[in-house]
């Protein structure tokens, strides 16, 4: 069995050598990926019966057009979701154009003139600064007078009651915690941690309605932030729930009143989720969020495996392979601007689409530095799928993420080994020593 997959890796341009190494590596790993087939399997009967319990059928499949009106399919596929979150209800929409979309949505349904939005976990994702208004931008919430204030996290990147407690005014209508890193050296929050903040702000306000920026987390646990507390949760379906096969959209959960209002600012006052044809797209929602945690699965494993052969190689990573995981992206620290771009180039190369593509660095809108991005997708932009990016500064981080299968996670990384290596960026004897 391995050595005719070896002989395939070698047809692929992957050596003996680095591919002994992996096995080396993945060897180490059997447990904790018995731990993350352990919560797929839960998670895949979560959403099996959410779909059997509100009698998911052929029906449900075929979308409408036009105004969307009496779209079943639509409404039971906001059930399930409301289900699968333990939520009073759901918007899930082709229409919500991506995860920044769903945050502002719920952001601008939330809050009013005068009221005073808190980030509760220190700076947010770098799209959020220009709807809030940290960035000036036309039509931000700073523009409609809504004003906002930042608790910063402590010197472990752990949020901070304190900070949040001395955050607090009376004008403080919504709290918003982003649950993943993004793009920042900081531990992405697990689920138990964001309902002890919930607790928290609670305790001193229970008028106070929390939002959780669910982004790279769905699926990766057992339970979700809508379960300790949140009222409100949103996210990306080119991430995980779209389980790699929704073609584009967002959801939010959460609750009725806050959903409906939402649905206000994504078509009108007064429509509210009654419009909003599905087009062709349910069965690729179906279908994906049926996939999602199978899917999830599999990026966590490539995440891991990422970090456990990187960190043998003597590079920094973050998160570290032994540590906990509440989402799906992996950072490496490479250290110079030519082993980044060979990363990035190694999994473009293994992709299933433009495989044949060198990706290069670019001055990208809204960034300090040029960007390099990596993404041989089916869905165009898509971050379940294989990917990295990294901004080319210091320290010349990457960071990877996705794999619709263990299989593709594990031949990309493995590709990135074997194309440092050939770049003399990694050291052979870093190797051997596992040979
Ligand atoms: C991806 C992401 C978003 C939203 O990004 P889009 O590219 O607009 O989908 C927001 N927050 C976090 C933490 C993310 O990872």
């Amino acid at each position: 069995m391995t050595m005719e997959t070896a002989e395939m890796y070698d047809k692929m341009g992957v050596s003996r050598e680095v591919y002994d190494f992996t096995e080396h590596i993945i060897g180490g790993l059997k447990e904790r990926f018995d731990r993350i087939d352990d919560t797929a399997e839960y998670n895949q009967l979560k959403v099996l019966k959410a779909m059997q319990d509100n009698g998911i059928g052929e029906a449900h499949l075929s979308g409408t057009t036009g105004y969307g009106y009496n779209d079943i399919g639509r409404e039971a596929l906001e059930k399930v979701y409301a289900d699968i979150f333990h939520t009073e209800d759901a918007l899930v929409r082709p229409q919500i154009a991506c995860g920044t979309h769903a945050l502002s949505l719920a952001l601008f349904s939330a809050l009013r003139p005068g009221d005073e939005l808190l980030s509760a976990s220190g700076k947010p994702y770098d799209t959020l600064e220009e709807v809030i208004g940290i960035r000036p931008s036309g039509g931000s919430l700073a523009e409609y007078g809504i004003t906002y204030a930042q608790a910063p996290l402590d010197e472990n990147g752990r949020m901070d009651p304190e900070a949040i407690r001395t955050r607090l005014s009376p004008n403080t209508k919504l709290a918003a915690i982003q649950r993943s890193k993004g793009y920042q050296t900081r531990p992405t929050f697990s689920v138990k941690e964001i309902g002890e903040i919930v607790s928290f702000i609670k305790g001193i306000r229970p008028d106070i309605r929390i939002l959780v920026d669910n982004c790279y987390g769905e699926f990766v646990e057992r339970i979700e932030p809508s379960e300790v507390g949140a009222d409100l949760v949103a996210g990306s379906l080119i991430k995980n729930p779209g389980g790699g096969l929704a073609p584009c959209g967002g959801y939010l959960v959460g609750r009725r009143d806050m959903i409906e209002a939402a649905s206000h600012a994504l078509t009108s006052p007064g429509l509210g989720k009654e419009v909003g044809a599905s087009l062709g797209v349910l069965p690729l929602f179906y279908q994906g969020l049926f996939l999602a945690p199978t899917v999830t699965a599999s990026a966590l494993k490539g995440a891991i495996f990422a970090a456990a052969a990187y960190e043998a190689l003597g590079f920094p990573v973050y998160p570290k392979a032994s540590e906990k995981r509440h989402d799906i992206i992996q950072a490496v620290t490479l250290q110079s601007a030519e082993a980044v771009i060979s990363f990035c180039r190694a999994i473009q190369a293994a992709s299933p689409v433009d495989s044949f593509a060198a990706p290069e660095p670019w001055p990208m809108p809204g960034y300090d530095s040029d960007v390099i991005m990596a993404a041989g997708n089916f869905v165009s932009g898509s971050s379940i799928e294989l990917s990295a990016d990294a901004p080319i500064r210091e320290p010349y981080t990457v960071y990877f993420q996705g794999g619709l299968t263990w299989p593709h996670a594990r031949f990309g990384i493995t590709r990135t080994i074997q194309q440092l290596l050939d770049d003399k960026m990694i050291d052979r004897g870093a190797l051997k020593c596992y040979h």
